[in-house]
């Protein structure tokens, strides 16, 4: 199969092109800057979709940049990086002489409102409450095509857990040194999932012919997990004590409070469709995928 990933460029998407790879696919990227195996997204605009069998769409902006003040102008960038080259591929499908036979989007668990009891799956409300649950509204609006030639999935993620990127690689260091410990309380859920199991789900949606529609793309463990627990199993792995919590003062103060939010509050998923549609876990438990992460 011939697959064109939009920011499979990135932390996600390096795991996911590597698995298409190794399951004897093509892998074309869509990327800002142009290079090898990759068009740019103005080329899709202009040109059209490349000849392929699927697309992915991964690309956007990295919210949790701490570098980045959450100001109007960052919102935007937020916002557009995945709207708009989710709306820019979905025209260049819609448009196709020839459309692929799956088209998959990746966005997140932010789509239900947190919760502390409330369990979710596929079916479960959202996306109407806040800044993220509305850009996810947005972004899986933005992806919809008209007809059904294309098969299309939406794989709504919690925090990818991975060697070499995503929320932990800026957490092992302090970790390692005996810094770690659990963000505010730590009672929140953390709704989390292997990057290499994120690439697995993605790939089983542009592989199996029947799969449409929302998939969460979450670990099943992972409504039963906290922060703290996610911060013990951490420290249990590095063998080394994580006890020191990160106050929720401190997390508002670097991020702003509408962004904290995604790291002091969180949601309790549970991947119902996932598995129904015959997806196997290669990380189903937070020892086995820390042990992979750390090792
Ligand atoms: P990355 O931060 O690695 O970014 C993915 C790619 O997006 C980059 O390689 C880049 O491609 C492109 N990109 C970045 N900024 C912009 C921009 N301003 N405009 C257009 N393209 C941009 O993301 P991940 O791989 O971690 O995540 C993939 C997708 O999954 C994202 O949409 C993310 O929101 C979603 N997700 C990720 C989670 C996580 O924990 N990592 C959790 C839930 C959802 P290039 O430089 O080639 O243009």
């Amino acid at each position: 199969m011939r697959v064109l990933v939009g920011g499979g460029t990135g932390f996600v998407g390096g795991a996911l092109t590597q698995l298409l790879r190794s399951r004897g696919h093509e892998v074309t990227h869509v990327s800002r800057r142009p290079g090898p195996d990759r068009i740019i997204w103005d080329e899709l605009s202009h040109s059209g979709l490349p000849p392929c069998d699927a697309a992915v769409n991964l690309a956007g902006e990295n919210v949790l940049n701490p570098l980045r003040r959450w100001d109007d102008a960052f919102r935007r960038v937020v916002i557009a990086s995945r709207v708009e080259t989710t709306k820019t591929l979905a025209k260049a499908i819609a448009e196709a002489e020839r459309p692929p036979r799956a088209w998959v989007l990746v966005t997140g668990v932010g789509y239900y409102r947190p919760s502390p009891t409330a369990e979710y799956t596929e079916e479960s409300p959202g996306g109407d409450f806040d800044f993220f649950s509305r850009l996810v509204s947005a972004w899986e609006a933005a992806a919809k095509i008209p007809g059904d030639g294309t098969r299309q999935v939406v794989v709504r993620s919690g925090v990818v857990l991975g060697k070499g990127g995503g929320a932990i690689s800026q957490m092992l260091w302090p970790f390692r040194l005996g810094l770690g410990g659990p963000v505010g309380s730590g009672l929140q859920p953390f709704p989390w999932i292997h990057v290499r199991d994120l690439a697995g789900v993605v790939c089983h949606a542009l592989e199996t012919e029947g799969v449409r529609g929302v998939l969460n793309g979450v670990s099943p463990a992972s409504s039963g997990t906290s922060n703290a627990d996610f911060t013990r199993e951490l420290g249990s792995a590095l063998g080394r004590p994580a006890l020191l919590p990160l106050p929720g003062w401190a997390v508002r103060g670097v991020f702003g409070a509408e962004r904290a939010v995604m790291l002091l509050e969180g949601q309790r998923v549970a991947p119902k469709r996932t598995l129904e549609s015959g997806y196997c876990f290669v990380y189903p438990d937070l020892p086995s995928a820390l042990q992979d992460i750390v090792s």
